[in-house]
């Protein structure tokens, strides 16, 4: 879907927004040298089944371009976000979430973030729990 020029460009774009952050296993989903169970991608943006799921369906949406954390994107990419939480619902419901699901960004210590490329977990297919741990 995304030539190598596309890849390149957006990779220029990012950098000029966030200096160069370190790259992340992510990168490697995004060009595909690790394999990942992706269901779904489009110019912006890719969602595949988290590797450890925490529910029966448990997936991941994240942007091309590495923003490393919520905290760190910019007030300018309100319509990449809004993008990412449109992508979302989308799966969920092409997943068959139809009683409900979570959606979760983890944000750094505290967040428990574990991988500096900005995702979006979105847990279904079970019961959830309020407080989460
Ligand atoms: O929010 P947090 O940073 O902790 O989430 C990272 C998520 O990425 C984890 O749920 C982990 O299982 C998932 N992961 C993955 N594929 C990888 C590495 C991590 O789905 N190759």
């Amino acid at each position: 879907l995304c030539t190598k020029s596309d890849e390149v460009r957006l990779a220029e774009e990012a950098s000029r927004k966030y200096g160069s952050p370190a790259p992340t296993i992510f990168s490697r989903v995004i060009d595909k040298s690790l394999p990942a169970d992706i269901i779904y991608e489009d110019e912006k943006c890719l969602a595949f089944r988290d590797i450890t799921p925490q529910a029966p369906v448990h997936f991941l949406v994240i942007p091309r371009i590495p923003i490393p954390r919520i905290s760190e994107a910019k007030d300018d990419d309100a319509e990449l976000l809004g993008h990412l939480l449109v992508v979302a619902k989308n799966v969920a419901k092409k997943e068959s979430l139809h009683e409900g699901y979570r959606v979760v960004i983890n944000d750094g210590k505290h967040g428990a973030q574990s991988v500096y490329h900005l995702h979006i977990h979105v847990l279904g297919g079970r019961q959830m729990t309020w407080p989460p741990g």
